[in-house]
């Protein structure tokens, strides 16, 4: 009897504590009291370039003022820049140590929401017209049977037009190579990042690494839901302005989005736009575009917050 009740204390005192050890632990806040704001590239990497703006330019012109209306709305956010001039972020000397101190960054400061923005860029079409045929000479054979003959020479003129490709894409880390292919992205259709750090030496994570695994798992069970959410709330914003839908959310996994899996927290990456299109390269630089834009990304977050503190998207789902 009197063991039954030792054993009874014993186990009730062991709930409580560990009931306190769980309130005392980082459980993920249901608010967002830090975000970041991430404007891509910067310095001595000014990533895609347009006739008369690179996309460094301008998705640090945006970024500034994202953060200014939320700032505005919501002083109760803490706002962290990973850059707020033409630099790399941290002032580093490489893309790859830019990359890194921005998930340090993120990571280090306990960030509960990461934004990456970023323009797009697709490559000029070329093309070839044939105008006639000019008469020269050419050397025909080889050793003795060498000989000159007069040819027919067909003469082309070249150009390139800007690639029309437009809109605008927001996208999310894929937890695996399965999720990649839900909502894959073609290679040759996709430019931006891939042309921007496509020289990246940085690990991408590997499965069969266990500590990789559980990292993955983790982002899987808190992150992943959530940044669908915002992403998918972003993209529907932008749809709802008028501007061109590529296809909304996309999950990737490659290297142009390192840093998207490298944070520990829900992350998307935006691109506003394609700086290789004439018109769309105009309205991301002017004052009402990047109004518009900035209006749509705090729409989303604003939905984004009330989402997460009525508890409608949570970790478990
Ligand atoms: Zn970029």
């Amino acid at each position: 009897m009197t063991r039954t009740l030792v054993f009874i204390s014993v186990l009730s005192l062991s709930v409580i504590l560990l009931s306190f050890t769980k309130d005392d632990k980082q459980v993920p806040r249901a608010t967002i009291k830090t975000l970041i704001i991430d404007p891509g590239h910067g310095g001595i990497d000014p990533g895609a370039k347009g006739d008369f703006s690179t996309e460094a330019e301008v998705a640090l012109a945006v970024s500034l003022k994202f953060g200014k209306a939320i700032e505005k709305e919501f002083p109760d956010v803490n706002i962290i820049y990973t850059r707020t001039t033409d630099v790399m972020a941290g002032n580093k000397r490489t893309k790859d140590e830019g990359l890194r101190y921005r998930a340090d960054l993120a990571n280090s400061s306990g960030a509960d929401l990461f934004i990456a923005i970023h323009c797009n860029a697709a490559p000029d079409l070329h093309h070839r017209q044939l105008t006639g045929y000019k008469t020269g000479t050419v050397w025909v054979g080889k050793g003795k049977k060498k000989r000159k003959v007069t040819k027919k020479i067909p003469q082309y003129r070249h150009w390139t037009t800007p690639n029309p490709a437009n809109g605008t894409e927001t996208y999310i880390w894929a937890v695996n190579k399965n999720d990649a292919k839900i909502n894959s992205v073609n290679k040759t259709e996709y430019y931006g990042e891939i042309d921007s750090t496509g020289s990246t030496t940085l690990e991408l994570p590997d499965p069969s690494d266990p500590l990789e695994k559980a990292r993955m798992l983790i982002y899987a069970q808190q992150y992943f839901r959530k940044s669908l959410n915002l992403a998918d709330l972003v993209e529907r914003g932008f749809q709802a302005q008028g501007r061109t839908y590529r296809g909304g959310v996309k999950q990737r996994n490659d290297k142009g989005i390192w840093v998207l899996q490298a944070t520990g927290m829900p992350s998307i990456l935006v691109e506003i736009g394609f700086v290789s299109n004439p018109e769309e390269e105009r309205d991301i630089n002017s004052d009402s575009g990047q109004e518009e834009i900035v209006e749509n990304l705090v729409n989303a977050f604003r939905a984004y917050k009330q989402k997460l503190e009525s508890k409608t998207i949570g970790a478990s789902q």
